[in-house]
C-alpha cells in the first residue's frame, strides 16, 4: 500500500506518519517527487489493507493506494517518475541512449585495453567484461577471475570508462565491491535471491538479466529484492528468453520494454548479443531496441572474435560496432533521445 502525502506538509507531520507506520509493525519508505511525497507501507502480503482507514483518518495523508502487485517499490505506481541512475558523470535512465560495451569475457589483458580504447574512441560509455563466467560446460573456459579485473581496472584507468562485470555468488560481492563499478547478474543467477538480497546491501548499480525462463512478473519481483534490501540502482536487461524457435539462440522479447516501462519506473537496458546469438542479427536487433524504448543497450564486442573464449560467434567486431553506433544515434533522435 502507498500513502501520498498532502502537498506542503511539514517534516514533523512526515514524521507522525513514519512513526505510526512503524507502530502497526511494516517499513516505511520514502519517496519524495519533485511535487508529491509518497511512502511506501511494506510488511507481508497485503496485510496493510486492514489499516486503510487508519491511514485515511490521518490529517496530513491526501490518498490511500492499495498495491495489488507482488513487487512494491519497483512498481509504477509506488513512483510515478522514471528512476535515473546518477553515475560517474552521466544519467542511466535519463534522455541520454548509455552503451555498454565489451568482450563476454576478459581474455588477455591486450585485447581488453584495445578494444577499451577503440569502445571509448567511438562513443561507448561503460565498458564490459566477464571474469567470472556461468558456462554450460565445467570444462568450458570459466574466466580469469581477479586477474581479469586488474585488466578491467586498469582499461577503466586508460580510457575512462566505468566497467560492469557478473557476480555469480554471494561469496564473490566482497571482491567484487572492490574493483567493479556496476555489477551484472546474469540470466541464469535471475532468481539467486540470496545474491540478489546481498547487492542489496551495496550502492553500485546492478544490471539484472532477464532468467531464459522468467517472466515480468517474476522478474520484477527479482529487481524488488535488490530494492527492497536498500539499493535502488536496478537496471533491467532483457537478454532472450526461450521458446520453439532454433534460428537464434533465444528470443529477444522486446515486447518486455513498452511493458516494463508501463509497470515499473526502473531503467531498461537490452542485450541484443545473447538474444540472437548471431553475429549478423545484432545490430538490427539493438536498432529495434532504441527504437521501442529501451534506456540503453549491452552488446558484446572482441578486437578478435575467432579467439574468443566465449560466445565467439556473437562477438561484433570494433567496426561493427563503431558502425552500429552511427546508426543509434539517428535512432535516438528520432525517438527524442540522446546518444
Ligand atoms: C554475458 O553477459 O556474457 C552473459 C553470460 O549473459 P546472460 O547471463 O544474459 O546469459
Ligand atoms: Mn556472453
Amino acid at each position: 500500500m502507498i500513502v501520498t502525502l498532502k502537498t506542503g506538509v511539514k517534516k514533523t507531520e512526515i514524521d507522525e506518519v513514519l512513526a505510526k507506520i512503524k507502530e502497526l509493525g511494516f517499513t516505511p519508505e520514502l519517496s519524495k517527487g519533485t511535487e508529491k511525497i509518497v511512502i511506501g507501507v511494506i510488511g507481508e502480503g497485503n496485510r496493510a489493507i486492514a489499516y486503510r482507514n487508519v491511514f485515511e483518518s490521518m490529517e496530513q495523508i491526501e490518498t490511500v493506494t492499495p498495491i495489488s502487485k507482488p513487487y512494491k517499490m519497483v512498481s509504477r505506481e509506488f513512483k510515478k517518475t522514471d528512476t535515473r541512475i546518477d553515475f560517474d558523470g552521466f544519467s542511466i535512465g535519463g534522455k541520454n541512449i548509455i552503451v555498454m560495451a565489451g568482450p563476454c569475457s576478459v581474455d588477455t589483458r591486450d585485447n581488453l585495453l584495445r578494444v577499451a580504447k577503440e569502445l571509448k574512441k567511438m562513443g561507448a560509455h561503460i565498458l564490459r567484461g566477464g571474469a567470472f563466467k556461468p558456462r554450460t560446460s565445467p570444462y568450458a573456459f570459466q574466466g580469469l577471475g581477479e586477474e581479469a579485473l586488474r585488466y578491467l581496472a586498469e582499461a577503466r584507468k586508460a580510457t575512462g570508462m566505468p566497467f560492469v562485470t557478473e557476480v555469480m555468488d554471494t561469496r564473490q560481492v566482497e571482491l567484487l565491491e572492490r574493483y567493479a563499478d556496476i555489477y551484472q547478474v546474469g540470466a541464469r543467477n535471475a532468481q539467486n535471491f540470496e545474491l540478489l538480497k546481498e547487492l542489496g546491501s551495496s550502492r553500485k548499480p546492478v544490471l539484472l538479466k532477464r532468467g531464459m525462463a522468467t517472466t515480468v512478473e517474476e522478474w520484477l519481483m527479482s529487481a524488488e529484492y535488490v530494492v527492497a534490501k536498500g539499493n535502488p540502482n536496478v537496471i533491467l536487461c532483457e537478454r532472450g528468453i526461450r521458446t520453439f524457435e532454433t534460428a537464434t539462440r533465444f528470443t529477444l522479447d522486446l515486447n518486455a520494454v513498452p511493458v516494463l516501462k508501463h509497470l515499473s519506473h526502473l531503467p531498461v537496458f537490452v542485450d541484443p548479443s545473447h538474444g540472437v546469438g548471431v553475429r549478423d542479427y545484432i545490430a538490427p536487433m539493438a536498432r529495434a531496441a532504441i527504437a521501442a524504448g529501451a534506456d540503453g543497450i549491452i552488446v558484446e564486442v572482441h578486437p578478435n572474435p575467432a579467439t574468443a573464449l566465449s560466445d565467439a560467434h556473437q562477438a561484433l567486431l570494433p567496426v561493427h560496432m563503431a558502425q552500429l553506433m552511427k546508426e543509434l544515434r539517428g535512432i535516438a533522435a528520432a525517438v527524442g533521445r540522446e546518444l
